[in-house]
């Protein structure tokens, strides 16, 4: 019996993998897609999302790419004649040091360079929208309207139901287990519901994507870093319709949830995993025994300057999972030079739900023949030489880099 063939096989049904099923079934009708997801779609690091889709940034880079997420949600409400529901709050960056505020400053400019909506506001502005802020040992407040959050699961199955509708075969349950080569060229994946033949494979397999580029003889240059949130019990002093804030002085992001606040923070001490050690279905991991409380507690003074209840609010959920990262904070995605018909959708750095638009437009273009509309040159898997992205010394490299990370 031959084997099943597809022009473009994804592995991985996060929102990265579905995006890009989107894309190509929307660009190119009459083609073969398949993705292949081992658990439920968006299962892993996607539903898990505090999905603030973040365009201003102070990576230019990521910009046209949020920028094609908003446009690709837009398209999908109407090819599916429902509302995604985003929250477009607008979002403040408040600096309360001379080095913030010239961050601000750059980054207003970038506002301002990309065409988007930026104002300063005044503290007892800032306060008057967010209720639970104290606002008072702020040096510069910038105000940006049209920056908005999503329910991150709905967002990826937005886009797998859209794929479906175009064509796309979107399956659950069938995992990866080898890639198929022929030399340096890919030419299909084993699976565990038989082989699929396919012109280019694509892996969107996030945390656990060194695990198949290895399988293809690639060393995949990024780690899983832990990402956690909190979220209080619900107060009239989070407002629905508050705007988000991000506090680069605490390293801290707040954004409304159902009448109650999403708070998260970078720690100084992020922790990386080998993707070997990740169990295959996420929700069996053990984050944190003490539910993040000693990273929380490291920067709870500095946090309670600017969010005076964070002492005495409930804090009702906390949330953790993997996002990839790499030791500059930039994506590690694109075609290799090294094999043939294989390209990685990877290395999110914390950002995936933001840029998904753009990665799986750029993705789909690839997998097709044609240019990648965007510049990728920063986010090359190989820039970091020849590593070893399940050694501890790769691992700590990339943990130190989340810990740093300022915004967004
Ligand atoms: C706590 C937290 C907060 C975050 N907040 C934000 C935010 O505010 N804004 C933002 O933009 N981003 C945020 N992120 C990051 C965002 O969630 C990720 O960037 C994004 O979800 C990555 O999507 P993905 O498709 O690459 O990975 P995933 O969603 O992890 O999907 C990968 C999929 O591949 C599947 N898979 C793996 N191996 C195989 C195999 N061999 N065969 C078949 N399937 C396989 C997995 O089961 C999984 O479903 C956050 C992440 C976390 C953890």
């Amino acid at each position: 019996m031959s084997n099943e063939k597809a022009n473009v096989v994804i592995v991985g049904g996060g929102v990265f993998g579905n995006s890009i099923a989107y894309h190509y079934a929307k660009n190119n009708p009459g083609k073969k897609i398949i993705v292949l997801e081992r658990n439920e779609l968006c299962n892993a690091a996607t539903s898990r999302a505090a999905a603030m889709i973040t365009k201003i940034r102070a990576k230019k880079e990521f910009i046209p790419l949020a920028k094609q997420t908003y446009t690709a949600i837009a398209e999908m409400e109407t090819l599916l004649g429902e509302s995604l529901d985003i929250k477009t709050v607008g979002i403040m960056h408040i600096a309360a040091s001379e080095t913030k505020v010239s961050d601000l400053e750059e980054l207003v400019k970038t506002a301002s360079k990309f065409g988007e909506r930026w104002e300063y506001i005044s503290a007892e502005k800032a306060e008057q929208m967010a209720p639970w802020l104290n606002a008072s040992t702020s040096l510069k407040i910038a105000y940006m309207p049209d920056e908005a959050y999503c329910d991150p699961y709905l967002l990826g199955t937005f886009y797998a139901r859209t794929a479906k509708l175009l064509g796309a075969d979107i399956r659950q349950g069938v995992e990866v287990t080898d890639i198929l080569m022929d030399g340096d060229t890919a030419t299909g994946v084993v699976t565990t519901d038989g082989i699929i033949d396919a012109d280019v494979v694509i892996i969107a397999a996030g945390a656990w994507a060194p695990i198949l580029a290895k399988k293809a003889g690639i060393n995949l240059a990024l780690a899983p870093v832990r990402s956690q949130y909190w979220i209080t019990e619900r107060n009239e002093i989070f407002p629905e319709s508050m705007p988000m804030v991000v506090l680069p002085d605490v390293n801290a992001y707040l954004r409304p949830e159902g009448g109650a606040l999403l708070f998260g923070i970078r720690e100084r001490q992020s922790i990386a995993v080998s993707p070997n050690d990740i169990p295959n279905d996420i929700s069996s991991f053990k984050f944190s025994d003490d539910k993040g409380m000693n990273d929380l507690s490291e920067v709870i003074d500095r946090l309670a300057a600017f969010f005076p209840r964070v002492y005495d609010i409930g804090l009702k959920y906390y949330i953790a999972g993997f996002s990839a990262y790499t030791p500059d904070n930039y994506l590690s995605m694109g075609s290799t030079t090294k094999k043939n018909n294989i390209l990685f959708a990877t290395g999110c750095v914390g950002a995936g739900i933001a840029v998904c638009g753009g990665v799986g437009l750029a993705f789909a273009e690839m997998a097709a023949g044609k240019p990648n509309p965007y510049d990728f040159s920063a986010f090359d898997i190989h820039r970091f030489g020849d590593i070893d992205p399940f050694s501890e010394e790769w691992l700590q490299k990339c943990a130190i880099a989340r810990s740093v990370k300022n915004s967004g």
